[in-house]
């Protein structure tokens, strides 16, 4: 057999999946309201196709016949790691009854809709059966993919290969530690930037064209993409030449849509930057959730709220919003800068971000692992919002119920966020090094010179390497929480002491 026929066959799913990904963003941006339910049986038979040829006997041959040893070790590295990327998902799936994953799968998409009438009316009690439910299978799920020390490592794979609950746990006991009594010390001690000068009225079209400079700036490739708008901002990419990055605009606020642009900005990036070699191929990927996330981190916050950035993006936003043509540079950096504990994740500043994803994953590993039950849920959560943030959780709609994830099945993705954070540190401390003059060079615009670091040390490998084989491999060391600890120490006492 010969590895062509191996790829020509995954070509096919991966055809499907490009598919299947232009009518998920259609769906999630275009589409009219009255085509959802027709439009989402032709997703659902997509998603069929997917999963029927990933779990075929034909694939069976291929992962049985590619990884007998004496094969196996004669193939190149990048054909040994398509074989195993597409082995391991092949095991994971074929190792679930198949219809037990329709069951869970149906559990899913109720569970998502229940979960939206559940938070808007605060109602806990109503979701309860159905999160039951969904945690009930992935409890069995993970008995079938199997796990070592941790149930919880099972469910980690999906999202951060090669983590563990051990390791995590060790990088969160050292990064609580520091982070915990640094934000006592800002929020006591430390005198808070203000931040009247955001407030304003930000009409749709202006904040379209800052949408569109930003992400010029940063090198996005319109010629590969195009931004639009949605309810929950999301990048897609469809293969090559096709990476879709989506935005939310407040009238109210130009940070949100312009920082969340960046963030999508930065996940396009990577996409864009995934060698052509491996198109089609399952390493045309991203390494991780948590890598992509340190891209999309980087470029929000470790470039987009640094004085460096605004020092040459300033004059930008004074020209499309001349409101801000009388405020003083130092004024605005410090605005966008504010830290302070609150009780939504995704409106929470880079300080204490973190904490909120502490929280979720000692839930979810407590949970999995039978040391809680789903009713203990709102309690246990209210208390360590209490512990963590120092604040009081008025009601589930601002505390348990606020996440999707875990009403679509999406247990064991939270720590990708941190991680991403961390790992998102520790890169750009290595880029820092590499190229002495980057501040500068941010200061002049000249975006390139980062997004081509990104591009050589990250982007282009797509998924050819494991996150702690590539973290290592670019920054010479293993995942540490002191890179972040150190730039958020240094920039955040500049701020506030
Ligand atoms: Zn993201």
């Amino acid at each position: 057999m010969e590895i062509k026929e191996f790829y020509d066959y995954n070509k096919e799913i991966a055809k499907f999946k490009v598919a299947y990904a232009l009518v998920e963003w259609d769906m999630r941006t275009k589409m009219p309201p009255k085509a959802a339910m027709d439009r989402a049986e032709v997703a659902g038979k997509l998603a069929r196709t997917i999963f029927d040829m990933g779990t075929s006997p034909k694939m069976a041959t291929f992962v049985e016949y590619f990884n007998r040893p004496k094969i196996n070790e004669k193939l190149s590295e990048v054909d040994r790691r398509n074989v195993y990327l597409v082995t391991k998902e092949y095991r994971r799936v074929s190792s679930i009854p198949p219809d037990e994953f329709e069951k869970f799968t149906i559990a899913c998409s109720k569970g998502e809709n229940v979960w939206q009438e559940a938070k808007v009316e605060s109602n806990f009690a109503k979701f309860k059966p159905y999160l039951e439910e969904i945690v009930g299978y992935l409890k069995k799920f993970v008995e079938y993919y199997g796990y070592e020390e941790n149930k919880y490592d099972a469910l980690l794979e999906d999202y951060e290969p090669s983590m563990t609950t051990k390791d995590l746990k060790k990088i969160i006991d050292e990064l609580k530690a520091e982070l915990v009594p640094f934000i006592k010390d800002l929020t006591s001690k430390g005198k808070a930037p203000d931040t009247s000068i955001l407030k304003g009225n930000f009409d749709k079209a202006s904040q379209e064209r800052l949408s569109h400079e930003v992400l010029s700036a940063m090198t996005y490739d319109f010629n590969g993409g195009r931004i639009d708008e949605t309810a929950h901002p999301f990048t897609i990419g469809m293969g090559v030449g096709d990476v879709r990055v989506t935005t939310n605009y407040h009238v109210d606020d130009m940070t949100s849509a312009l920082f969340s642009t960046m963030h999508e900005g930065g996940h396009a990036l990577y996409e864009q930057g995934v060698s052509e070699a491996y198109k089609l191929m399952p390493i045309y990927n991203g390494a991780s959730m948590g890598i992509h996330e340190s891209q999309s981190r980087t470029w929000e916050n470790l470039v987009g709220r640094s004085r460096s950035f605004w020092k040459f993006f300033f004059p930008k936003l004074q020209n499309i919003f001349p409101q801000f043509k009388g405020v003083p540079l130092e004024k605005f950096y410090r605005a966008i800068n504010l830290t302070k504990p609150s009780l939504i994740r995704i409106e929470s500043d880079e300080v204490t971000y973190n904490l909120h994803i502490m929280i979720r994953f000692e839930m979810e590993e407590a949970l999995i692992n039978d040391k809680i039950k789903v009713a203990d849920l709102p309690e246990v959560w209210n208390e360590k919002v209490k512990q963590y943030l120092g604040i009081d959780v008025p009601d589930n709609a601002h505390g348990v119920l606020q996440d999707v994830h875990w009403s679509g099945g999406q247990i064991g993705y939270f720590p990708s966020y941190m991680l991403g954070n961390l790992y998102a540190s520790q890169f750009f401390f290595t880029a820092k090094k590499e190229i002495p003059n980057l501040e500068e060079e941010i200061e002049n615009g000249n975006l390139k010179v980062l997004r081509e670091w990104q591009r050589e040390k990250i982007h282009k490998f797509g998924a050819l390497y494991d996150p702690k084989d590539l973290l290592i491999k670019v920054t010479g060391e293993p995942l540490s929480h002191k890179f972040f600890m150190n730039y958020v120490k240094e920039k955040f006492s500049e701020i506030y002491f």
